[in-house]
């Protein structure tokens, strides 16, 4: 089943009229641009500069991976706070109008990624974001910013699994000592796959009364049980918590509101999130427009806008094919691909085409990390196809800008997705996307309809090769037949409204249905 036209999800009602000003803290695992491994960071890095603009005092609290040059080890923590059995500090640096917060504390450096290395996840996560919670509950309250703390009446927007804790506290240990009473809490889900969840013995970690283990104890259902203490079936899970005790619930799109409350999409938590349905919201991601603006893009061959696009791609296209020694001809269709290799993002179904898709005339440049078997699949096509096909293993922000600059078509055959950033990337650099009509990607493009022209590029359903190949075949067809339709296509998607300005106005909506005092 499909969700009806009208995503009910959707938020709607949002006024200009008599608009409050909040103190809002985001509570945060990523921040870009200090810590990013995905569309998490990015959000945490811009909605809250948007939010500021619309005149809240905004705080985003987050992990001190590694000493950013903004707030240098030399000058110190400004403060100190203690939180379950250790200290940690809290660095303060202003920018963009909004007060970010990095919690220092040993367990957050480390060689590896932010969560895992190549031995795999970190044995500690579940203590290093309960720590990240307590430290964001402390901030407001503690620390001094221009003279004054942010007090008790906050929002707090914990993302994901890892501050997903943030709304629980708020429950147990802050306002039964009467702190928080006016506080509301949102929890912002990324992505539903990842829902922290740890065996039942180490509740301890938390810190809670005995009597909150019922709030965070799981039981999957049996064809979801992985490791041994699942076998069982019980687990705590520090998702499934936030989903219960949070004030309201957004996701990162009205279509992936809907998708988590299906089997399909709901990871077993499908039944929990349906019993607070009316406290769930969708909210589309916005793009930053200062990073990912072909007219300032510092990483391109020759910026460009709307009204020199096709001169302006082309300039980049013939720059990426002679970076990457592809042959430079400027009538081949540039198709490209970038995101995690994994199960999620489709990079096998990318792999699935490819013998149908080399036979076509057209270069194809994939960029990511991830799967070693898929990183393995990324080598063998471009040793395969040396004249037309390209495989990129690595994590590579300028390499990812040129390609989306540069190329025609940009593939997203994701089996889920949240929202996607790199479908909005693409269309606001005249890049058409071809993607599975599933989440965000459907909310976001449009499907090329001739007969009236609109639409804003191509999706496909199910998510299968055939299903893929059909809709590639009908891209590269308009491509080759109809150039005019073509850059019809790529303007649309360069004038639709992504701002982070329109999200931020949808979530200040949420925040005021989230501060209505019951009756
Ligand atoms: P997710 O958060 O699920 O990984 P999104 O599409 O929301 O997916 O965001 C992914 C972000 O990471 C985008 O900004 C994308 O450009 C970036 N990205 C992913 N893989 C790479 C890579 N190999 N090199 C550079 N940037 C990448």
């Amino acid at each position: 089943s499909t969700p009806d036209s009208t995503h009910h999800k959707e938020v709607r009602g949002a006024t200009e009229t008599a608009r409050a000003t909040y103190n809002i803290v985001f509570v945060t695992a990523e921040v870009a641009p200090w810590s990013k491994t995905g569309g998490l960071g990015d959000v945490c890095g811009s909605l809250p500069p948007a939010l500021a603009a619309r005149g809240h005092r905004v705080m985003v609290v987050s992990p001190r991976y590694a000493n950013y040059d903004v707030v240098p080890d030399s000058k110190g923590p400004q403060m100190k706070v203690s939180v379950l059995d250790t200290e940690v500090g809290l660095y303060h640096h202003r920018s963009k109008g909004v007060d970010w917060v990095f919690v220092d504390h040993p367990s957050y450096p480390r060689p590896g990624g932010l969560y895992a290395d190549a031995f795999g996840v970190y044995g500690d996560n579940q203590y290093r974001y309960t720590l990240l919670c307590l430290a964001g509950l402390e901030a407001p309250l503690q620390l001094q910013i221009e003279g004054s703390t942010f007090g008790d009446d906050c929002i707090f927007i914990a993302n994901d699994w890892h501050a997903a804790m943030t709304p629980v506290y708020l429950a147990a240990k802050y306002r039964p000592g009467g702190v928080y009473g006016n506080a509301r809490s949102v929890l912002a889900i990324h992505n539903l796959r990842h829902q922290g969840v740890f065996p039942p013995k180490t509740f301890a970690t938390y810190g809670l009364p005995g009597h909150w283990y019922g709030a965070l104890e799981w039981q999957y259902p049996p064809h979801q049980r992985q490791g041994s203490y699942e076998e069982e079936g019980r687990a705590v899970n520090t998702m499934k918590g936030g989903i219960s005790t949070a004030d309201r619930i957004v996701t990162v799109s009205p279509g992936y509101a809907w998708e988590i409350l299906t089997p399909e999409g709901g990871w077993g938590m499908e039944q929990m999130l349906g019993s607070r349905a009316y406290a769930l919201n969708g909210v589309l991601n916005g793009i930053d427009n200062h990073d990912w603006n072909p007219q300032h893009d510092k990483h391109l061959a020759q910026k460009f806008s709307v009204s020199n696009f096709s001169r302006g791609k082309a300039a980049n296209k013939a720059a990426l094919q002679k970076e990457l020694d592809l042959p430079e001809r400027p009538e081949v269709p540039l198709i490209g691909f970038i995101g995690r290799l994994d199960y999620q993002k489709g990079a096998d179904l990318v792999l699935g085409v490819l013998p149908w898709l080399m036979e076509q005339d057209v270069q194809l440049v994939c960029l990511g990390t991830g799967d070693v078997s898929l990183e393995a699949g990324m080598r063998w096509m471009e040793n395969t196809y040396p004249d037309r096909a390209r495989g990129w293993v690595g994590f590579n922000v300028p390499m990812s800008h040129k390609i989306t600059a540069a190329a025609d078509i940009l593939l997203m055959p994701s089996r889920f997705e949240p929202c996607g950033l790199n479908q909005l990337y693409a269309m606001a650099y005249g890049t058409v996307p071809v993607a599975h009509a599933t989440g965000g990607l459907r909310d976001t493009v449009l499907p090329f309809n001739p007969w009236d022209g609109t639409g804003t590029g191509w999706t496909f359903s199910p998510c299968t090769t055939d299903a893929f190949t059909g809709a590639l075949r009908n891209t590269l067809e308009t491509f080759r037949e109809h150039p005019d339709s073509f850059k019809a296509l790529q303007q649309r998607g360069m004038e639709r409204n992504s701002t982070w300005d329109k999200a931020a106005a949808e979530y200040e909506t949420i925040f005021g249905w989230a501060k209505i005092d019951q009756p």
